[in-house]
């Protein structure tokens, strides 16, 4: 309240003033990139980082089917061509193993998603990428925080973009940030944020760009937000551990990954409900939602909406499809108890026997 009454006060309430350059240095440092071009949501973030790699018509860029609708259509606003890969069963991610096939002389580029806050396995990712000069995108969008081998995610690959949508690690309300430590990348995305203005001659375009800026107010509010990021993401690994237990003995539940190599930020507390549970996936959400616990169903795969089955007609993701059917989101929010948790838990229990 202090920075926006701040920014109010100063009457820099658009999009210049002080608090967007500090969100973006203190951000991009916390990913431990050079760079950082605020955006006024996770969604033109990734849409700007596909345009500003120079991505269109005739283009192809390796996405997973499971991910958020978002993913897809950021390709698609460019013209380019989401191309799908199914995920693996161990961390609910992009598959490594099965980008190799799916890779033309059109490839461009793959974008990853740290999907529900768990990090890509970005070696191998990255290695392959190298062999087939590929560039990658990291949708960071759930994952601010995360690790892979002690490396926060969103500068490991050419571009990195998160979202800090009221639901998100962080928030700016609406928002998003594009990260990266390549400086002509960074210089050519605040150009295209800013539809293109010439720094030398005013009103003069030499490409198409967009208005994706975000605004002081909504800076004022990240910057009081990377105040307490370390907070919110030891919260969410907590409740996170405090679940685990709980639910461990539970038949027919499978708890979320976390790989050997990762560090995840739980983004949503996921499990998945087996058929050796006492009911189905949709029957347990019907349950806790009578109990007064509000929950989520994963995410439908990209080949799987309506709006993009046509393009991938007798493709078939198994794991993304079985993910799409037996995940289940539990109350994840930052501001949850010990008590909360606990009921939660207790309910599922209760259904299960
Ligand atoms: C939330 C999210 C986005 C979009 O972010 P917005 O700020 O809502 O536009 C993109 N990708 C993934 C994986 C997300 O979860």
């Amino acid at each position: 309240m202090q920075y926006v009454t701040d920014c109010l006060n100063s009457g820099w309430i658009s999009s210049k003033g002080e608090f967007i350059q500090r969100f973006e240095e203190k951000f991009s440092r916390y990913c431990g990139a050079r760079y950082g071009v605020a955006t006024s949501s996770g969604t033109t973030a990734l849409h700007l980082a596909v345009a500003t790699l120079g991505i269109g018509l005739g283009d192809e860029v390796i996405i997973p089917s499971f991910t958020m609708i978002a993913t897809a259509n950021a390709v698609v606003y460019t013209g380019a061509k989401p191309v799908l890969v199914d995920s693996e069963k161990r961390t609910w991610n992009i598959n490594v193993d099965k980008i190799e096939e799916k890779i033309t002389k059109n490839t461009k580029a793959v974008m990853v998603v740290h999907t529900y806050g768990h990090p890509v396995n970005m070696g191998p990712l990255l290695d392959l990428a190298e062999d087939h000069n590929l560039l990658v995108i990291e949708d960071a969008a759930e994952a601010h925080g995360a690790e892979y081998n002690a490396k926060r995610v969103g500068a490991l690959g050419e571009l990195g973009c998160f979202s800090f949508y009221a639901n998100k690690i962080i928030t700016t309300g609406e928002g998003g940030m594009l990260v990266t430590n390549n400086e002509d990348l960074a210089d050519k995305a605040k150009l295209l944020r800013d539809q293109a203005f010439d720094r030398e001659k005013r009103f003069w375009h030499r490409y198409i760009g967009f208005n994706y800026r975000i605004t002081n107010l909504q800076a004022a509010i990240g910057v009081a937000q990377m105040e307490k990021i370390d907070a919110f993401v030891e919260t969410r690994r907590r409740n996170a551990h405090l679940y685990n237990s709980l639910l461990k003995d539970v038949n027919g539940i499978t708890l979320p990954p976390e790989a050997k190599w990762a560090k995840s930020v739980y983004w949503m507390y996921s499990i998945l409900i087996e058929s050796s549970f006492s009911m189905g996936r949709d029957k347990l959400m019907e349950y806790l939602a009578r109990k007064g616990v509000e929950t989520r169903n994963f995410f439908y795969p990209i080949h799987k909406q309506p709006v993009y089955s046509g393009r991938y007609k007798g493709e078939k993701y198994p794991v993304a499809e079985q993910l799409s059917c037996k995940g289940v989101n539990l109350p994840s929010g930052n501001t949850l108890g010990k008590g909360q948790i606990e009921y939660v838990v207790e309910c599922i229990v209760s259904a299960s026997t």
